[in-house]
């Protein structure tokens, strides 16, 4: 076995989007940077992230477009490095996007763009970047200015395979910085794990359990097999939880419900709250039943749910509470009141979530409390800094997280 010992004044653990930004930043000053990664490819969410179109920001991002523990803690970080200096950045290297809806930017053409923005950028300040390496362990040591000690191996070595033509080389590496930029445990298949939180456990650090958000609801109950008829239908609606209302659609699938409005109101839905849907928001619908009753008495009850929705939605939603060819004129006041109440305040009890399997994010992670919100440096570590989705600090979806990924790896950047 060989071990070589490698000093760097910033060793990054995680070449993700806040890992990336963070070490070209500190490139930029003039810092030696390393970043591992127990990957085999730097910035796997961010490729995956958007649909494959990556929405990197939001022009309307905000302090209270963030669920923390310390909701005060972002805003420095923020309004430091903004929505409109990464938009810079982006228009700088020429990359096409546009505002698909409520200010979210997505790339016109891949995700893959802003991975190779954040590439170029740390190849330009010559960022070293080793993948495929796992961090066996993180010391402090008493040396002056390097303040960290990190043993790390190649991965197929972790795992007890041999690779072709490859030492098993272990390595031992020191610096004055080091930052966890290792995200939350949302898709392990794409290499995230709970590291950061070891990591600030080992350090005495507070950490809020996570919990999968921006997530699909399961369901179990008689709204499952309504939702499993329903599996592909899409409605705008209106969701409520804990004081929250999103306004978005609503996706109905085999396990339960997904879309847009389901994701946001899972970052504050808690086991066994209810959550109420209105399905047709914008209509009084008890109001246009009477004035219909008056203009269309011979239309059935189905037919103009249908127009409403869709015809499937219609079929299955009045199966069961009323005969199928009913008509608008047979409907008493007690009937469309009731009906009415339904379709606005559909009341529903997620069994769970979807978990972290197919989670955008976990909410929780580092306490806040335990580090500056000016330089993202631990109080009580110094030299140790977390940024990103690794803090207790969670986005609305809309390209908020990243947002927070930029801007927590800037204030790091220039401090480190
Ligand atoms: C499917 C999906 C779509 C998303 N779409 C969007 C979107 O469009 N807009 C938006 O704002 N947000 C989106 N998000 C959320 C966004 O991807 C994250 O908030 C963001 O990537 C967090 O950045 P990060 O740098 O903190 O962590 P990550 O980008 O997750 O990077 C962490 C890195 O650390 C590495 N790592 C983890 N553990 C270890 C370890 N033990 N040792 C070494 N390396 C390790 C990982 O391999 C990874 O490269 C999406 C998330 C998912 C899952």
């Amino acid at each position: 076995m060989t071990e070589m010992l490698q000093k760097f004044d910033v060793i990054v653990i995680g070449a993700g989007a806040a890992g990336l930004m963070c070490a070209a930043r500190a490139a930029s000053r003039g810092r030696s940077v390393l970043v591992l990664d127990h990957a085999n490819k730097a910035g796997k969410k961010i490729l995956m992230s958007g649909g494959g179109r990556c929405n990197f920001t939001n022009y309307y991002v905000a302090p209270d477009k963030y669920l923390s523990h310390n909701p005060h803690f972002c805003k420095s970080a923020l309004k430091r490095y903004s929505q409109w200096d990464f938009i810079a950045l982006v228009d700088g290297y020429g990359i096409a996007y546009h505002e698909k809806k409520d200010g979210q930017l997505f790339c016109d053409n891949k995700a893959s763009d802003i991975l190779n923005l954040l590439l170029s950028e740390c190849e330009q300040q010559g960022v070293h970047i080793r993948l495929n390496t796992r961090v066996a362990e993180v010391q402090p040591v008493n040396d002056g200015l390097y303040r960290y000690l990190l043993k790390a191996e190649p991965v197929y070595k972790a795992e007890g395979r041999a690779e072709a033509g490859q030492q098993d080389e272990d390595y031992a590496l020191q610096c004055e910085s080091l930052v966890i930029a290792t995200g939350g445990p949302s898709i392990p298949t794409l290499g995230a794990t709970g590291f950061g939180y070891d990591i600030a456990r080992q350090f005495g650090l507070k950490v809020y359990a996570p919990r999968a958000a921006l997530v699909p609801f399961t369901l179990t109950d008689h709204n499952k097999v309504l939702s499993s008829a329903l599996s592909g239908t899409s409605l705008a609606v209106e969701v409520e939880c804990n004081d929250q209302l999103f306004a978005d659609d609503l996706l109905f699938t085999h396990r339960g419900l997904s879309g847009p409005a389901i994701l946001q109101i899972s970052s504050y839905w808690k086991d066994g709250d209810s959550v109420s849907i209105n399905l047709l928001p914008g209509h009084d619908i008890a109001a246009e039943l009477r004035q219909l009753q008056h203009s269309r008495p011979k239309v059935r009850l189905k037919t103009w749910l249908a127009e409403l929705t869709t015809q499937k939605f219609a079929e299955q939603w009045l199966a069961g509470l009323f005969r199928d060819d009913i008509l608008l004129a047979d409907l008493s006041g007690a009937d469309m009141d009731a009906f009415a109440q339904g379709l606005h305040q559909w009341q529903v009890k997620p069994a769970g979530t979807e978990g972290y399997r197919t989670a955008e994010v976990a909410q929780g992670g580092v306490d806040t409390d335990e580090v500056s919100s000016k330089t993202l440096e631990c109080k009580t570590r110094p030299g140790l800094f977390f940024i990103g989705e690794v803090l207790d600090v969670t986005g609305h979806l809309g390209g908020f997280n990243f947002q927070w990924a930029w801007s927590s790896a800037v204030a790091a950047g220039e401090y480190v």
